[in-house]
């Protein structure tokens, strides 16, 4: 058992950094000096829904340093840098077995508890709940080996807490769910953590042409920066037109906000033959759908965190990175204090920032 700094919610969109109990990693866990983690729309959604159990610490994106290993665990060591990857999956399921941990249901099973359904973290004995198993908002946290990755440490730590969940789904999204071509037409959706991912891989596959879409002119401009050849502001233009009218439909597009819109607008701007790759959904009210669109041979495909296997495809970003054929530095607005937290869900809520990560000094 040990003291750490926390950032605990106790009632939707408020919370304070607290200190509370961490116990020692369980069998099979990881306990992890944390770094930085990312701040993504998956934090603001719980930080600010009533259906999520309190008291709470959120973070879902984090990285670090292994402290101490549990019995059994067998892929990483102390002092080794780590990615914690945001989804727990249970290692037995048919979907783990083949290679698919991403369609684990463990994730459902395990809300507010570690993967045997106990608790590391309390405060004066109450128990408070985890986050993906994760809860990385706090200086040290217990994870689950499978979903702790060793990176090289040559990846800075900011670096790496993007690597945790939402851009690694727009990296995955175009590499193992689209399988974009050299020289085919793509369009992004919205361009956060997901969307820089997906124009950042569409360029890494060499796209021909790469619309990127968004709200936020700022965030267009990056977006030129690291591989879009075009840019619709979507308060100012209608992005179906511009889309079709530079590509005549594009080959594929990937929507990465989840919204009814831009699920409709992401099918929409497809040419004959096209994929819209559906990314950003989570609890997304209904979408219609031209249904006469489909005697063009679209296909519309969902997926969850791009259909991300942790150890094969973080390490393999991290080392695109190392070679400088991923420019993820570009992706990182800015970087907060763990007792900032609530200015950086401020700016991602405002659509501020592409990425921030909140950052951490390192323990004792
Ligand atoms: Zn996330
Ligand atoms: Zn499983």
């Amino acid at each position: 058992m040990r003291e750490v700094e926390a950032a605990v919610v106790r009632e939707p969109g408020t919370h304070a950094v607290e200190t509370v109990a961490l116990a020692d990693p369980a069998p099979g866990e990881v306990l992890v000096d944390v770094r930085a983690t990312g701040v993504c729309h998956t934090d603001y959604h719980a930080y600010t829904s009533a259906e999520t159990d309190v008291p709470i610490v959120l973070g879902h994106e984090g990285c670090g340093v292994v402290k101490a290993v549990g019995d059994g665990v067998s892929t990483v060591d102390p002092g080794d840098r780590v990615v914690l990857w945001v989804l727990p999956s249970c290692g037995d399921c048919e979907y783990c077995r083949a290679g698919e941990p991403y369609l684990c249901q463990a994730r459902r099973e395990t809300r507010g508890r570690m993967m045997d359904g106990t608790r590391r973290l309390s405060k004066d004995g109450d128990p408070i709940n985890h986050f993906y198993a994760q809860s990385s908002f706090a200086t040290m946290a217990v994870v689950p080996e499978r979903q702790v990755v060793p990176v090289p440490e040559t990846v800075p730590y900011p670096i790496c807490a993007l690597l945790g969940c939402g851009v690694t789904t727009g990296l995955g999204a175009v590499t193992n769910i689209a399988d974009v071509d050299s020289g085919e037409t793509v369009a992004v959706f919205g361009c956060g953590g997901v969307g820089a991912g997906a124009v950042l891989a569409a360029d890494a596959v060499s796209a021909g042409t790469i619309v990127a879409v968004d709200l936020d002119a700022d965030t267009l401009a990056t977006m030129r920066e690291i591989g879009a050849t075009h840019t619709v502001e979507a308060g100012v233009d209608d992005p179906v037109e511009e889309i079709r009218g530079l590509t005549g439909g594009v080959d594929y597009a990937f929507e990465c906000i989840g919204t009814p819109q831009t699920v409709q607008q992401a099918i929409a701007s497809l040419g004959p033959g096209g994929t819209a790759a559906i990314t950003g959904t989570s609890d997304t009210p209904p979408a219609e759908i031209d249904l006469g669109q489909f005697t063009s041979g679209i296909s519309v495909v969902g997926n969850i965190v791009g259909f991300t296997r942790p150890r094969i495809d973080i390490p393999r970003y991290a080392r695109l990175y190392e070679n400088g054929d991923l420019p993820l530095d570009a992706v990182l607005t800015r970087t907060y204090a763990l007792d900032e937290l609530g200015a950086a869900f401020d700016a991602l809520a405002a659509g501020d920032v592409i990425r921030s990560v909140v950052e951490f000094e390192p323990g004792p």
